[in-house]
């Protein structure tokens, strides 16, 4: 991936080039985005750019052996990590991100824009949530302690670190704080309020912006599953159940209520629970009056900011994890309009 192949984030992508170009790379960096905005895109093509043997004009040259392997991400000296669990495309009882490489690379290199849903698809755990795992942690470290094979930078590209436990954390932190020369950690996030705070504090934050809609239009080309009907559907859904709350309608609401439950299958409704965990996460963020790093297109501007003034203040953090709850119910055969009713009443009462 090249900076010039990246769609939007023009400055982030000035700002990597010229760290890399003054020598100044930060050895920890957090990147978050919204999913979807190009973050893995912009690690891709910061890290060949950093390796290429004949960079110029402010990007990597796309032909050089370097160039290439990271093309079909196999640099020998670039690793991923993302979060993963049992399912039917590995026979590893406890899989971590090499068990699932092959589909990585095939899903990342037909488009790195790719969201976590996409990612559960392509590795067969589209029912279970994923982790990474302390196992991990134990094959990263031992990757970074072998030589480079090559004289440029290792790297560890690291998705999602907000599914890693504590355990995984402890055991990278001092990796992290102190790691080999020229080794580069890059984390993505969704939620960076979720990583924990000993990684988040000794990494270099980068935020990676919303795509305007012509940007997200591009990368929606690039996508085989076209999502954008769905996120309407959702986004109707969220509102209609947002506003009965604050109107203190409870009719209304279990009406909403109902409808989730009618979603016709409990991958739809955990994917429900998941979007609307991600849009009270923003109406948090406006509440915490951090707007800029909510990611809210204009058009949803509004919504928002009347949400995050009509939610009493521990309203999002006990639905984020009322929601939550839910999504791991559904895996447990409980009744979907029970999950769905008692949610809502949660959401009622905490409104
Ligand atoms: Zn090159």
């Amino acid at each position: 991936m090249r900076f010039s192949d990246i769609i939007g984030n023009a400055d982030v992508a000035k700002t990597l080039v010229s760290m890399a170009d003054s020598g100044r790379v930060a050895h920890a960096m957090l990147m978050y985005e919204n999913e979807g905005c190009g973050a893995l895109a912009l690690a891709l093509a910061y890290v060949q750019y950093l390796n290429c043997s004949n960079p110029h004009d402010g990007d990597s040259c796309g032909e050089c052996p370097s160039c290439r392997q990271m093309a079909k991400l196999i640099h020998p000296d670039v690793h991923y990590v993302f979060p993963v669990n049992k399912g039917p495309k590995t026979s590893d009882d406890k899989p971590t991100s090499e068990s699932y490489m092959k589909y990585w690379r095939e899903l990342a290199i037909a488009n790195p824009y790719f969201v976590e849903a996409d990612l559960q698809r392509a590795i067969g755990i589209e029912s279970k949530n994923g982790l990474i795992a302390v196992a991990e942690a134990r094959n990263i470290i031992s990757k970074l302690s072998l030589t480079a094979v090559a004289d440029g930078y290792k790297a560890v590209i690291f998705y999602l670190p907000e599914k890693m436990n504590q355990e995984t954390a402890n055991r990278l932190l001092k990796m992290v704080e102190e790691p080999p020369v020229q080794t580069l950690f890059i984390f993505i996030t969704h939620a960076p309020e979720k990583v924990l705070q000993t990684i988040f504090s000794r990494c270099q934050s980068i935020r990676v912006l919303p795509l305007t809609k012509e940007e997200a239009e591009q990368v929606k080309a690039l996508n085989p599953f076209d999502d954008s009907e769905e996120y309407n559907v959702f986004m109707d859904m969220f509102s209609d159940l947002m506003n009965a709350l604050v109107s203190r309608d409870l009719m209304g609401a279990l009406e909403c209520g109902e409808s989730m439950a009618a979603l016709e299958s409990r991958e739809k409704q955990k994917a429900f629970c998941t979007f609307a965990g991600e849009c009270i996460r923003k109406i948090f963020m406006f509440q915490q009056n951090l707007p800029q790093i909510a990611g809210v297109s204009e058009q949803e501007q509004e919504f928002y900011v009347n949400m995050a003034g009509r939610c009493g203040r521990k309203f999002c953090s006990r639905s984020m994890a009322d929601v939550e709850k839910v999504v791991a119910m559904i895996d447990r055969n409980v009744s979907s309009k029970i999950l769905f009713t008692d949610l809502v009443n949660r959401m009622f009462l905490n409104i």
